[in-house]
């Protein structure tokens, strides 16, 4: 195994090479951030390095209503001219003797095959509009390079059947998903998930397939499990579920393990898979002993750095120690970023000692990660003096044995502009809960971790919550959904 030193040195020569023979010369925005902070691009030459090129955010790279393309300014764009002078000797030489001994195109070819746009995914932030991922070629055979390390890291081996139900969608869970299969190579069936095949359908495709592997998004997995049990469907193969797309709370994997338990699949494994579009790939974490137990996102050294930072003052924090996750690509054409506030919190950070699960030496992102409250997906202004990330009722309603579902919707008392926030809290509960007690400790528990309670929360038939939710008919479910600035 190599030592942590090692690498060191390694990526900062990795860094350097990346950030002078292809973001400074090809990338509009990224030669723009150097030549304006006046950061010369030949003195990058080791992680520590890092910390002298300003941060990148989302609000940097998605298109506004002024600047519409501005997402193409991160993706590399050499030309000819840009290539005879950029370019290592190496390439040079070998695309000036394909022009000798062929043409001008068959060389503009080349340059297609390594920079050209094949394939594009968005984000799915609600906070800034979708920004779209280019990659080339290279790019997607590094999906699969990837997608073959997730199925190592996570034990999915060539001889296992898989039941895929992430949405089809542009979307970076579902792409790479399909290449973990195609790289293993390993059977995968793609259902599209709940809009395309609905709940029924998923089910019966699980009932048929009786895969050893179930992957999709957290809600969607549950609630057809949940299914799948009232049917008294019985998964005689099921080993794993890989859930990917959205957090995965700790109470929800308890819980997705009692129900497959219900249904003869007592030993199951849920393992969660972290990604973001900007890194056009995701990482696994390998086996748990438990539903209680996480060795974390195994990362991939060779192709990034991690670096973990106080939220408050960018300052880094030291290995096990919470902070925002910041991304830097080490490869890459088509759209590439470099220190990316991702705005994910880890809780306990990155770790680099060997993984007590499965001894690899990488550095481990945790797996508690939480949402930065002024960059998230949710910004609530204050409800009775106290700042609410929305984002945090997913570990805590998880978290109730008697809850089946639940959603929030934060809206304005009586429909009115000016009105006050209201926040409502629907629940679904398990057949025999007494409605009052369930209420009274969701408020508690609430108080106690957020600081806020809902202002209703009220009960509602299960049928009649999935609906509201939308697990057939969104491409994402609605959660959490804020509809204060939305007109009536
Ligand atoms: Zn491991």
């Amino acid at each position: 195994m190599r030592p942590w030193a090692d690498w060191h040195a390694e990526r900062g020569a990795r860094l350097h090479r990346f950030v002078n023979e292809q973001l400074y010369p090809y990338s509009p925005f990224y030669r723009r951030l150097f030549d304006e902070q006046k950061v010369d691009p030949r003195s990058i030459r080791s992680v520590d390095d890092l910390r002298r090129i300003p941060f990148t955010t989302k609000h940097d790279i998605a298109p506004t209503a002024d600047n519409p393309s501005r997402h193409l300014e991160i993706v590399l764009q050499p030309d000819m001219e840009k290539l005879r002078k950029f370019a290592p000797k190496g390439v040079l030489a070998r695309l000036l003797l394909t022009r000798m001994l062929h043409d001008g195109e068959t060389a503009r070819e080349e340059v297609r095959r390594e920079y050209g746009p094949v394939h594009v995914i968005f984000t799915t932030g609600r906070s800034a509009q979708p920004t779209q991922f280019v990659y080339s070629p290279i790019d997607f055979e590094r999906l699969h390079l990837v997608g073959r390390r997730i199925a190592h890291v996570g034990g999915i081996e060539g001889s296992m059947r898989s039941l895929n139900v992430f949405p089809f969608a542009p979307h970076l869970a579902f792409w790479q998903t399909y290449a973990v299969g195609q790289s293993v190579p390993s059977l995968f069936v793609h259902t599209g998930g709940g809009k395309v095949l609905g709940t029924a359908g998923n089910v019966g495709a699980l009932a048929r397939m009786q895969p050893d592997v179930l992957i999709g998004v957290p809600g969607f997995v549950y609630h057809m499990l949940r299914q799948a049990a009232s049917e008294g469907v019985k998964l005689t193969n099921l080993r794993k579920v890989a859930l990917g797309g959205e957090r995965v709370p700790l109470g929800l994997r308890a819980k997705l393990g009692e129900l497959c338990a219900q249904m003869d699949a007592p030993d199951i494994r849920v393992q969660s898979v972290l990604g973001f579009t900007e890194a056009r790939h995701c990482w696994a974490e390998c086996v748990p002993p438990d539903h209680a137990t996480s060795y974390g996102f195994h990362t991939y050294p060779d192709l990034e750095i991690f670096e973990c930072v106080d939220p408050e003052t960018d300052e880094p924090v030291g290995p096990g120690e919470r902070g925002e996750l910041v991304y830097t690509a080490l490869e890459g054409r088509g759209s590439c970023v470099i220190r990316y506030k991702t705005g994910d919190i880890a809780d306990t950070g990155i770790t680099y000692d060997p993984c007590p699960g499965c001894g690899r030496i990488v550095p481990r992102v945790s797996s508690t990660l939480s949402r930065r409250s002024d960059v998230g997906e949710f910004q609530l202004t204050k409800i009775r003096g106290t700042l609410v990330d929305l984002n945090n009722f997913l570990p805590v309603m998880s978290s109730f044995d008697e809850v089946v579902e639940w959603q929030v919707i934060v809206r304005k008392k009586d429909g009115e502009a000016l009105g006050l926030d209201e926040i409502v809290l629907s629940i679904a509960l398990r057949d025999g809960a007494d409605p009052e007690t369930v209420k009274r400790k969701v408020v508690a528990k609430l108080l106690a971790e957020m600081e806020v309670a809902p202002n209703v929360i009220e009960v509602l038939p299960l049928e009649r919550l999935t609906e509201n939710l939308g697990l057939d008919t969104q491409m994402k479910e609605l959660r959490i959904r804020d509809l204060r600035g939305a007109r009536a």
